[in-house]
């Protein structure tokens, strides 16, 4: 079983995001897979009404206070009313263009965590902590800032996203990608337990597209993809989905 999701991130508004479904053909990809898809939050009540039932929503981020004076945020009640059962929590764009810290990330993710909405936490490395040999140091800080939450959500993921893949062609090898992934699962069995609470499903996520995803998807201790551009293109997501085993 795979998971495959897309991050349209600031693309598709409700007439577009109609069309990508009515042009979705997802019949020939193996049940066992699970689809999701992360519209921009004023496309999700579009999104809700034209999806496939196997084809499940998320918010691209929530506040985390549960309402307030914070102009231009969603809370994670309203993105459960409008059809969201998932959220990304601490993208690498949250981070690094609109400056969250793990501290912001991990309020956001027990904030889902209490609303019911399954968490999928995204980190990963920059070029500069790869090139000084950091990345193990940086992934686990990130991680171990939202582990208390992660505890006790009944359901949650982890997207290994460097930074310097994310939308620039360049993706990691399914080598180092295993190799980042191996690295979270330990510190996940040594937290949360080996048992189903520790096996957290890690997804790989950076310039995924048909050409590669075969081979990331079948590397070690990678249960899924985050797709960014490609999924934008409903062949291209099908694509990506089909190239699971
Ligand atoms: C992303 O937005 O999470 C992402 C990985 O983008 P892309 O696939 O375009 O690199």
């Amino acid at each position: 079983m795979a998971v495959i999701a897309g991050n349209w991130k600031m693309h598709r508004g409700p007439a577009e995001t109609r069309a990508f479904f009515e042009a979705l053909r997802i019949e020939g990809v193996p049940e066992q897979h699970e689809l999701l898809v992360f519209p921009p939050v004023i496309s999700l009540v579009a999104a809700a009404g034209a999806r496939p039932a196997r084809v499940r929503l998320g918010v691209q981020n929530i506040h985390w206070e549960d309402e307030g004076a914070f102009t231009g945020e969603v809370s994670a009640s309203m993105a459960l009313e409008v059809g969201a059962e998932f959220a990304l929590i601490g993208h690498s764009e949250r981070r690094h263009v609109f400056g969250e810290t793990d501290e912001q990330v991990a309020w956001k993710a027990g904030t889902a965590v209490r609303h019911g909405l399954v968490p999928v936490v995204c980190l990963g490395e920059t070029l500069a902590e790869r090139r000084a040999g950091r990345v193990d140091e940086v992934i686990l800080r990130q991680l171990d800032a939202v582990l208390p939450e992660l505890a006790v959500a009944s359901r949650s993921m982890i997207a290994y996203e460097p930074v310097w893949a994310i939308g620039t062609g360049e993706h990691a090898t399914p080598r180092d990608a295993s190799s980042a992934h191996a690295t979270l699962r330990r510190r996940l069995a040594e937290a949360l337990g080996a048992g189903p609470a520790g096996r957290v499903p890690l997804l790989y996520g950076g310039s995924v597209k048909p050409t590669n995803a075969g081979e990331l998807l079948a590397a070690e201790e990678v249960d899924g993809v985050l797709v960014g551009g490609a999924s934008l293109d409903p062949a291209e997501f099908v694509a990506i989905a089909s190239a699971a085993s």
